[in-house]
């Protein structure tokens, strides 16, 4: 049994401030009670007397518009209360947003179709979820849609998707994930196969679009949009292919002035380009923590968190049970390619794979497509993890959420590894 008490620690809060924390210790819980008055977790209120969990990792900030008083209870690896916030202007955000919304309500037209983009570690996430926030406490049911490969909000990195938000996130535990459309893209950066990214991006924008048509209250609630922080040379210009597939009616800008010129310089007149200050709060994160991040997504897609544990299934299914694509064939030089194929046409390209050990440890996306030909443009059902390939018995272990059957024979190959150590 430890000896060491728990550190409990008040902290009166005037309006307009902000309590920062962050759990960096493994093993380490911090617990959160908004005492009296009124807080709000980037965007979601604290329940008063309710107590909030927060584990290794966690970077928190509990923002108050009215004052209160919160008390912390465990070790904090830095904690101190913010003066400065840029709350205010992101509420102004959110009431543009708003306006926007109603004269749509009005007109039964389409609501504001939002994105944010900026360099890495700004806050974009953040904000995103902050606006979310506040328009759905205004009872309105905005779609999420993430575009970060990277960490990947709405499934695991390697993915886009989008969700319709019904409810605040939930402190710990984030938006609730009921039937999210995911589109696998298999890298966890647009880099190594932007066509490919561009394909998938601009069928998650039809989708989407198609979803805002059939749903009165959601078609006038609009669309946020998270992105990636790869916004120079190629990254720019996937960006406006991006704004211009989702028609995109705002575009704000976090804390780089370079960038929000170059959109006001290339962005049709119509589009309102913002630009909005980064927080002080946000953390950077570095290579290693973003890796591990990454990980714990996928950890959490299998296993769930602390408060909502997960029970993964593992079976075998014999080679000739499913069909294994990669996408993208090795390039071929431009004297050798078929008439009327552009080389880079070989980047979405699939490839039917033997099974091999090479498939150790990589996540598969099991398609909802019929046919190869869908493959590409299809959304998954979800993802399943290589843990064993036996050659002599021709059989490959899979990790997956649910019990075999797989719901589709066609599996789609991702860049991205997970070592199963449970
Ligand atoms: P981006 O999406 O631009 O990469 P994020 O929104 O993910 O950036 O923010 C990076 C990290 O900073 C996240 O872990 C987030 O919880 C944290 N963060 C954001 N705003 C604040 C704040 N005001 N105070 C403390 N931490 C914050």
């Amino acid at each position: 049994m430890s000896t060491e008490k728990k550190v409990i620690q008040e902290f009166v809060l005037e309006q307009d401030n902000e309590l920062r924390f962050e759990v960096e210790s493994k093993n380490e819980k911090v617990y959160l009670t908004l005492k009296s008055g009124l807080a709000e977790v980037f965007g979601t209120e604290l329940v008063k007397a309710k107590t909030y969990e927060f584990t290794s990792g966690a970077k928190v900030a509990v923002f108050t518009w009215h004052g209160c008083v919160i008390e912390v209870k465990g070790k904090t690896d830095v904690i101190y209360t913010a003066k400065e916030t840029p709350m205010v202007i992101y509420s102004n955000c959110h009431a543009a947003l708003e306006l926007m919304r109603m004269e749509a309500e009005k007109d039964n037209k389409r609501g504001p179709i939002a994105m944010l983009v900026g360099p890495c570690d700004v806050g974009k996430s953040t904000v995103t979820k902050i606006l979310l926030n506040y328009a759905v406490r205004m009872t309105r049911r905005p779609i999420f849609v993430d575009l970060d490969v990277g960490q990947g909000h709405i499934s695991i990195p390697g993915t886009i998707g989008a969700l319709m938000i019904e409810r605040p996130a939930s402190i710990d535990e984030g938006f609730s994930q009921e039937a999210p459309l995911v589109y696998n893209f298999g890298h966890k950066a647009p880099e190594p196969n932007t066509s490919l990214y561009q394909i998938v991006v601009s069928q998650l924008a039809n989708t989407v679009k198609e979803r805002l048509e059939v749903n009165k209250k959601t078609r006038s609630s609009g669309v946020i949009i998270n992105t990636g922080g790869w916004i120079k040379g190629s990254g720019y210009r996937q960006l406006l292919d991006s704004a211009k597939a989702f028609e995109v009616d705002v575009i704000m800008v976090l804390d780089q002035e370079r960038l929000y010129n170059e959109l006001v310089r290339d962005m049709p007149q119509f589009v309102k380009i913002i630009f909005l200050p980064k927080s002080g709060g946000v953390v950077e994160r570095s290579k290693s923590i973003r890796s591990e991040s990454r990980d714990q997504r996928i950890r959490e897609y299998f296993y769930g968190t602390p408060k909502n544990s997960l029970y993964p299934h593992s079976f075998e299914v014999k080679f000739p049970e499913v069909k294994i694509y990669k996408v993208g064939a090795p390039a071929l030089p431009d004297s050798c390619l078929p008439l009327g194929m552009k080389a880079d046409d070989h980047m979405t390209k699939l490839v039917l794979l033997t099974p091999n050990a090479g498939l150790l440890h990589h996540i598969l996306a099991v398609s909802f497509s019929e046919n190869e030909e869908d493959i590409i443009s299809s959304h998954v059902a979800g993802f399943v993890c290589v843990s064993m390939i036996d050659n002599e018995r021709q059989t490959i272990t899979l990790l997956s959420p649910q019990p075999k059957p797989l719901p589709n024979n066609i599996l789609v190959l991702s860049e991205l590894q997970f070592m199963d150590t449970h």
